[in-house]
Order: C-alpha cells, then sequence, then structure tokens
C-alpha cells in the first residue's frame, strides 16, 4: 500500500511508463488469471427532469421544460425485455432528482419489474437516494431497506463526482453533501448491499482535492468491504455551462495516470474499470495495462455522457476484441462482477 504523498508523487511524476507498470502489477497480484471482464446491461434514465443545476451536467431538464420527461412505466418494461432479448444481465437506472416522486413510485416500479423478470437492479445513485428519502420523509436507512426489498439489487456510485466540499459547493452547489454519498454507501453496506464508487475529475480541481477522494473510498472499503469496484471517468464539457470555465477536457495521459493511481491507491477494492465510453476505445484498451480490469458495459443506451457530446459506441465482438488484443481473456460478467456462470 501505498501512502498519500506516495500517490501524489506517482501522480506528478513524467514516467508514464513507470506509472504504468506499477498500476499493472498491483492488477497482475489481484487478477493473476488475466481475465478482462464486461457487462451487457443498459442504461435507463427514468426522468431527466431535476432540481439540482449541476454546472457540468448537460442531461437535465428544469421541471415544467418542454423537453423533460417521466418514462412510462410499459416503456421502461420494454426497454428492460430488450435487454434480457440482447443476452443482458442488469440495468443500471438513474435519473434526475425529481420533487413530485415519492418512495411509492419506486417501489412499484421495481416490484413491476421483478415480477416480470429477475433482472439484476442496479439502481438510484447516492443523491437520488438522499431525494427520495427527503420527498417522502423517510430517513435514509429506512429508504434504503425498503428499496431493497422492493427489488433494488445494488447501488451505482454516481453523483461522487469529487468527494470534496470546495469542488461540490462549485460544481453542483445544491446535490447531496460529501457526507451524504458517505452516508448512502456505508447504510447500504450495512444492510448488506454493495456498492460502486466512481469518480468524476477534469473539473478543475487540485490533486489534494483528487486524494481526500480516494481516501474516503478507501476508508469505507476498509471499514466495510462493500465497493465491488472503483471507476474514475473524466468531465465531458460540450452543452454545459461549466464548460465555458473548464476550457480542457482531461488529456489522455492524464486519464491513464488517474487509472493507474486509483489502482495502486485502492488496492482494498477488487477491480478497476477502464472506460471507453469517455476516452473512447484505445485508450481504454490501453487502460488495461494502466491498472484497469474491466471495460464496463456494451452500452445498448446511454443519455447522460452522450447529452455532453460523447458518441463513442462498441459492439460486444468489438470490446471483446479489444481486450483479447491487449493480451488479457475477455469474459461477460454481472454486476458483481461474476464471471463464472457466463460465458
Ligand atoms: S448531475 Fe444529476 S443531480 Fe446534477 S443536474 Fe444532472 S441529473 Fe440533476
Amino acid at each position: 500500500m501505498i501512502t498519500r504523498q506516495q500517490a501524489i508523487e506517482m501522480f506528478e511524476s513524467d514516467d508514464l511508463v513507470g506509472i504504468g507498470l506499477e498500476a499493472d502489477a498491483v492488477r497482475k497480484k489481484l487478477h493473476p488469471e488475466g481475465i478482462v471482464s464486461y457487462i451487457i446491461d443498459r442504461n435507463i434514465n427514468y426522468t431527466n427532469f431535476c432540481t439540482e443545476y449541476c454546472s457540468f451536467c448537460a442531461f437535465y431538464r428544469p421541471m415544467g421544460h418542454a423537453e423533460g420527461y417521466i418514462l412510462p412505466k410499459q416503456t421502461i418494461l420494454d426497454k428492460i425485455q430488450e435487454t434480457i432479448d440482447l443476452g443482458g444481465t442488469g440495468i443500471l437506472m438513474q435519473g434526475g432528482l425529481h420533487p413530485d416522486l415519492k418512495i411509492e413510485w419506486y417501489e412499484d416500479l421495481l416490484r413491476t419489474i421483478k415480477s416480470r423478470s429477475n433482472i439484476w437492479c442496479h439502481c438510484f445513485s447516492a443523491p437520488e437516494l438522499v431525494n427520495i428519502a427527503e420527498v417522502s420523509g423517510l430517513s435514509l436507512r429506512d429508504t434504503i431497506a425498503r428499496l431493497r426489498d422492493a427489488g433494488l439489487d445494488s447501488i451505482p456510485g454516481g453523483g461522487a463526482e469529487i468527494l470534496d466540499n470546495e469542488v461540490r459547493h462549485r460544481i453542483s452547489r445544491l446535490k447531496c453533501t460529501t457526507q451524504e454519498w458517505i452516508d448512502v454507501h456505508r447504510t447500504a453496506h450495512s444492510l448488506g448491499m454493495r456498492t460502486t464508487a466512481t469518480m468524476m475529475f477534469g473539473t478543475g480541481e487540485t490533486i489534494e482535492q483528487r486524494m481526500n477522494h480516494l481516501d474516503i473510498v478507501r476508508n469505507i472499503q476498509e471499514d466495510t468491504g462493500g465497493f465491488t469496484a472503483f471507476i474514475p471517468w473524466f468531465f465531458q464539457r460540450e452543452y454545459t455551462s461549466l464548460g465555458r470555465f473548464v476550457k480542457q477536457e482531461a488529456t489522455a495521459v492524464e486519464y491513464l495516470k488517474m487509472l493507474a493511481l486509483s489502482r495502486v491507491y485502492l488496492d482494498n477494492i477488487l477491480n478497476i474499470q477502464a472506460s471507453w465510453v469517455t476516452p473512447g476505445l484505445k485508450v481504454c484498451q490501453l487502460g488495461l495495462r494502466f491498472g484497469g480490469n474491466d471495460v464496463g458495459s456494451i452500452m445498448i443506451e446511454e443519455n447522460v455522457v452522450s447529452a455532453a457530446g460523447t458518441h463513442h459506441c462498441a459492439t460486444e465482438e468489438q470490446l471483446r476484441r479489444l481486450i483479447r488484443d491487449a493480451g488479457f481473456i475477455p469474459k461477460q460478467r454481472d454486476t458483481l462482477y461474476r464471471t463464472y456462470f457466463l460465458n
């Protein structure tokens, strides 16, 4: 395990190959069999109405906006059936923070989904859960427990951005605080649920602030062991108001360094995801030698980063080839990163 200071020195070093080798050694120790996994699932964004106005977000529409929507239940069920027909094993369902949707709406949706199929429901990031609790007048614990009982299987790490209040105040003033994000994940873990942790960097934050984020994730994992994976990705500026101030997106080199740093520093989290949706397929492939052991999802549908101008896409065969060409064995996984029962 490296110290915070060593991590900062690693990030600031120009020895990109050395950084990659260090991360690859940790990856190899944790995944000696040389498997790189991917999942077939679908993002379903049930509403784009949102009250939070995050400056990095091109997805939301304010209440009453003509382009705002709440997906009808039947549309969500049809999307799930299509996912199953395409060999998908899960859905990642997230939406804006809607002030009128109380817990009963979410319970009814989850129960209906689970009455039709056993698809894995990886849904509702921390800000949504905090919002559901608030509009329903419930504690966070009761909210998560009731949703779990209705069919929620695990919780995505979205809404973390950078877990540092100064950064959050600047880019997502109204959205959940660092402490609330922590509370959601610790509560879910204490209820026996697994979650992922994410980080969106490149919004003008310092390396110290990124390290604050990594320290929070590492400490939670030390206590609970509840994170299945860590997924770093970077801010997409197009069509966002923050994009007027942050003139340049993170470079491929900066992405690879953050990926490697995450792998080395978070050695208590088994899986690190190398993303292709924002950096593109070739950088994702390089990421497999910078600590990544997973390439995420064959995205049947994605609306959030595509709203901010990112339009990379990939088929299952393209991702399998990308993994094979990098010298690894491709394996489909489920939401909990289990590969043993699939191909
Ligand atoms: S990032 Fe989420 S909470 Fe923030 S404005 Fe967009 S949809 Fe709303």
